[in-house]
């Protein structure tokens, strides 16, 4: 992780990647054979599902079924080429569930089943059961069902809620309290299209913490109230991209509040961060979530790029002493001098008493000798050579 704040140095260009880019293609299917989901990678639309089967011809043979609810229709067509992610379509005239379900409903279900699909087969998790949609939390004075629940064996409870559509700040609290009080770690992942991302203005890129950009960084998105109050409380906004299974987060480039404007110029000076909960824009570090997991102790789910985050604020913290550190010796070499000076200061006092005191004894044409020197004739001046009669007289 060390070598990543240089990223943004070496890399040649700016390089979006192929995450959060508000697509909604449909890349999950129901296999009909096993009953499960299978995932579309990206680009892999004319390659093989298995050794020996192909998606096309897969699709073709109607064993790929659309998952969203009420439909179970078998997916038409594979699209694969041009400027869109390849992805699974229907045939005209089907599928125009689209229109009656919309984009938050589809976002939704597929959300969840990749999170299945990535809990059943990270390798931390293995042995966790998972809920998807059945099991309500309950207390004394009510009752939640998280989208998804994790169960780990010794019993700790992981709750992932996917947002898509608005939330208020004073909602979240309430329900991440909630878990809280249930014991329950709660993780909140919002969609990558629809209320919870909106792109930065052009006013807001320019901001200073902006500016610095990784070239694995999406693009900038708004921070809303909500996310300000979740960053208030030490969560940090996450997003998460069903169609390339990658998980956002919401980091900075910023530099401390002291950085001389030289020292802004030095890579080594900002530091990746997560953002304040006064900005009003950040970056979506995009990571595959596959890489990610659940850090029980901490209450989140640690992303690469948390992770980073969490190197740079050590490495901060560590800088910010050797700063304070350094003031502090130049503030006791300051003193040193001081100390000195008023020393030698004292020595020269002392000295010119003692001479004073001396010199009472001694006779006054030896105390002052310029003064008593005897007077010396002016010497003689050698009129100029064109008036030589002004002297003659
Ligand atoms: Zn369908």
């Amino acid at each position: 992780m060390g070598t990543s704040r240089w990223r943004g140095l070496v890399a040649s260009g700016p390089r979006r990647p192929q995450a959060f880019t508000q697509d909604t293609a449909q890349v999950l299917a129901v296999d009909k054979k096993i009953k499960q989901l299978r995932y579309l990678p990206g680009g892999q639309g004319n390659g093989e599902m298995e050794p020996g089967v192909t998606w096309r011809g897969h699709v073709a043979q109607g064993m790929l079924l659309c998952p969203a609810p009420d439909c179970g229709l078998p997916f038409g067509r594979v699209v694969a080429g041009g400027a869109r992610r390849h992805h699974f379509a229907h045939r005209p005239g089907e599928g125009e569930h689209d229109a009656v379900t919309g984009p938050e409903t589809l976002w939704h279900l597929s959300a969840k089943d990749v999170l299945g699909l990535w809990a059943a087969s990270h390798p931390n998790l293995a042995d966790w059961t998972l809920h998807l949609d059945d099991t309500p939390i309950t207390l004394p004075n009510g009752w939640r069902r998280p989208d998804v629940l994790a169960v780990s064996p010794d019993g700790a409870q992981v709750a992932f809620e996917v947002q898509y559509s608005a939330l208020t700040g004073t909602d979240w609290k309430t329900r991440h309290d909630f878990y809280a009080k249930a014991g329950v770690v709660d993780i909140w992942l919002f969609a990558h299209h629809g209320p919870q991302w909106r792109p930065a203005t052009p006013r807001q890129r320019r901001r200073r913490e902006l500016v610095w950009r990784d070239a694995d960084w999406a693009a900038p998105v708004q921070l809303s109230g909500l996310h300000q109050t979740m960053l208030r409380h030490g969560v940090v906004p996450l997003w998460l991209d069903p169609t390339a299974q990658m998980i956002g987060t919401a980091t900075t480039r910023a530099h401390p509040a002291n950085t001389s404007p030289v020292e802004r110029l030095w890579e080594g000076s900002s530091y990746t961060l997560p953002p304040r909960r006064t900005y009003p824009a950040c970056h979506v570090a995009a990571d595959a979530l596959q890489q990610c997991e659940v850090d029980l102790e901490a209450g989140e789910l640690l992303t690469p790029a948390r992770r980073e985050q969490r190197e740079e604020h050590q490495r901060l913290t560590v800088d910010e002493q050797a700063v304070k550190d350094r003031a502090a010796r130049r503030e006791e070499r300051l003193q040193a001098e001081w100390d000195q000076h008023k020393r030698q200061e004292q020595e020269r006092r002392d000295a010119e008493i003692a001479a004073a005191e001396a010199r009472e004894q001694i006779p006054l044409r030896e105390q002052f000798p310029p003064l008593f020197r005897p007077q010396e004739p002016p010497p003689a001046v050698k009129p100029p050579w064109w008036k030589p009669w002004q002297h003659r007289a």
